[in-house]
């Protein structure tokens, strides 16, 4: 299979509100992609070599509103895009850029966090607020949260003024998880895993889900998807690259959920 998905990399991390660092990922996410250590062969059987993507390549980004210029130029109408980030804060620029082309999409988003804040310390474009942005902006027609264990106040009166559907991470289970029935945006926040499993994260927040329970909820999406980010992972705070290995993973199952349900809805 070849250039069947549009991949970009993002390199940002100034809206970061703890630590930087996400900006160096990208390119740590490619070279465990291609790691000798492991094959191409995604768990439904098909084989993703690097070919399989358009790789634009990795873009480093001096200015937020860069992002979504970028992304419009690097967008294809025929090709999911999948982002690796970079810290969250793009996704809000990334989706705007997919709206002019696909309108608005239904959003399937994994973190510990909400992610809701309407600004945080000041900053109304902090990686603490993009689904706030994404939804006045009415980016999307439906959000739904998994993983979410740091729900304050404020971001629970957000969840409820915006109609996001929420399983938080104390009462989730794979049978819960919604059918989505047009073509989804799957934002996934590499600290929605627990710590334990991926240390490479700026937020530590343990009680989260495993690695197995990422890709189960990946693997049970039956929508097509037209986008997907991968963001947060903190390479500065990884252990022998085994978050930049979880990343990988996670592209290589989304691109294989990718092809699958895009050619069941295409064929
Ligand atoms: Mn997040
Ligand atoms: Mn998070």
């Amino acid at each position: 299979m070849k250039n069947q998905i549009v991949l970009q990399g993002i390199q940002y991390d100034e809206k970061s509100s703890y630590i930087t660092g996400p900006a160096l990922a990208p390119p740590l996410i490619r070279k465990a992609y291609r790691s000798d250590s492991a094959n191409y062969f995604a768990e439904n059987g098909m084989e993703l070599r690097p070919e399989t993507f358009n790789d634009l390549g990795d873009f480093e980004i001096k200015d937020y509103f860069d992002i979504e210029k970028i992304t419009a130029q690097n967008l294809n109408k025929e090709l999911p895009l999948i982002t690796l980030g970079g810290d969250h804060s793009i996704t809000f620029p990334i989706l705007k850029a997919l709206n002019a082309l696909h309108g608005p999409v239904q959003i399937l988003h994994v973190d510990a966090h909400g992610d809701l804040y309407h600004d945080f310390e000041g900053d109304p474009y902090s990686h603490a607020c993009p689904f706030a942005r994404i939804m006045e902006n009415k980016l999307a027609t439906r959000l739904v949260q998994l993983g979410i264990r740091t729900l304050s106040t404020h971001q629970r009166e957000q969840a409820k003024k915006f109609n996001v559907e929420i399983i938080e991470m104390k009462e989730y289970a794979l049978s819960k998880l919604p059918q989505f029935n047009k073509p989804i945006y799957l934002s996934l926040d590499i600290d929605a895993l627990d710590p334990a499993f991926a240390p490479g994260v700026s937020h530590y927040e343990p009680g989260g889900f495993s690695t197995r329970q990422v890709l189960d909820i990946i693997q049970h999406i039956k929508a097509p998807i037209i986008g997907a980010d991968i963001v947060e992972y903190n390479p500065t705070r990884d252990i022998n690259g085994m978050t930049a290995m979880v990343s990988a993973k996670f592209l290589k199952e989304i691109t294989a959920k990718i092809l699958e349900n895009n050619t069941v809805q295409n064929g």
